[in-house]
């Protein structure tokens, strides 16, 4: 018996649903997500012309037997809830089961996987599945290969952007996953070039190599917050290097980067870096929110603000030596 079933009706209806391949960066979202969700500890992704070409994610996470390979790029199958209840308690990032299933309604898909005793490639193309063997793939994992996105859309393929600009927003995004899962091996290219190839290591270390240029940056501790922070003499024009996780998915909350940038009182300039992990009981936190909407609900969000506030406040203390005046909460 297979790992993956397909989710009762009343189920999928309470699910929030919602179109998941906004471009090539979402396909590598979904599928390094479905990586660590097969409990990867080395992920490979590659991109061509930006990924509209091709993409690539190699893992070596738990794999797929046969029967799952099939189903995988079906709808609302998935081997991570049973039960509507289940997405309150969830450690994994899935649970539609609908990620694979619409980015192979768009593209011709490749996967292949190997369980650890037996090992498949399948082929599909706009959806359908066209063929299935055995394949010898010498370790255990699950490679997907995702060729000429939105092939068959012409409408959704003529509003891509540029390579440069598609290759840039998957960059964004493969650094996130960079930064919030330091313990994974992350090997990272485009057009045949390395652009990082990062071992196991720790935020800190993740950090710098995002974000080279900043030289004063503290780790941050808080009640429901922790990450590291720039100092107020490092900043940009834009948020670029505010990156905010709830339960470690990615998330962009204007109130949140109100709250964080309040932290530096009068001592803000412009924009400064932060990369937060904001971790609250997942009752105080709604998952079930659309896929593409990055907004957070807590039920009690002052408890939560005020933790980040205060705890960014605290940590630049530290830099108050330097001639940085931080107002007193
Ligand atoms: P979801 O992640 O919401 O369950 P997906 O469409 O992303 O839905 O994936 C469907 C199922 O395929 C997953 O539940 C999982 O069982 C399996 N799967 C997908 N990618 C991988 C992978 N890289 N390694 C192992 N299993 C995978
Ligand atoms: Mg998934």
């Amino acid at each position: 018996m297979g790992k993956i079933k397909k989710l009762p009706e009343q189920v999928i209806g309470k699910i929030a649903a919602g179109e998941v391949v906004a471009g090539p960066y979402s396909v590598v979202k979904e599928l390094v997500e479905n990586s660590l969700d097969a409990g990867a500890t080395k992920v490979e992704i590659e991109i061509k012309s930006g990924g509209k070409s091709y993409i690539k994610v190699k893992d070596n996470g738990e794999g797929m037997e046969r029967e799952d390979l099939l189903l995988s790029v079906y709808e609302h199958t998935t081997s991570k809830i049973n039960d509507f209840d289940d997405i309150y308690n969830l450690s994994s990032f899935g649970f539609r089961g609908e990620a694979l299933a619409s980015i192979a309604k768009v593209s011709r898909i490749v996967i292949t996987s190997n369980n650890g005793s037996e090992s498949h490639r399948l082929e599909a193309i706009g959806g359908k599945i066209k063929s299935i063997s055995e394949y010898p793939l010498v370790d255990k994992g699950t490679i997907v290969e995702v060729y000429d996105l939105f092939f068959n859309v012409p409408a959704r393929r003529k509003f891509l952007k540029s390579d440069t600009t598609e290759k840039r927003y998957v960059v964004e995004y493969v650094e996130k996953f960079l930064l919030s899962n330091p313990n994974v091996e992350f090997i990272f290219k485009v057009d045949n070039e390395i652009v990082y190839n990062a071992g196991a290591s720790n935020l800190e270390e993740r950090f710098r190599l995002i974000f080279p240029e900043v030289k004063e940056y503290t780790l941050i501790n808080g009640k429901y917050v922790e990450g590291i922070i720039s100092s107020p003499n490092y900043h940009r024009k834009n948020r670029t290097g505010q990156i905010f996780f709830v339960q470690k998915r990615f998330v962009m909350d204007k109130m949140l980067y109100y709250i964080f940038e309040n932290g530096y009182g009068e001592a803000l300039v412009d924009h400064p870096y932060g990369v937060l992990f904001i971790n609250v009981p997942s009752k105080l936190v709604d998952v079930n929110v659309h896929p593409q909407k990055l907004e957070v609900k807590f039920s009690n969000p002052n408890i939560i603000y005020s933790d980040i506030t205060r705890t960014v406040r605290e940590a630049l203390k530290k830099f108050v030596s330097k001639q940085i005046f931080v107002k007193p909460i």
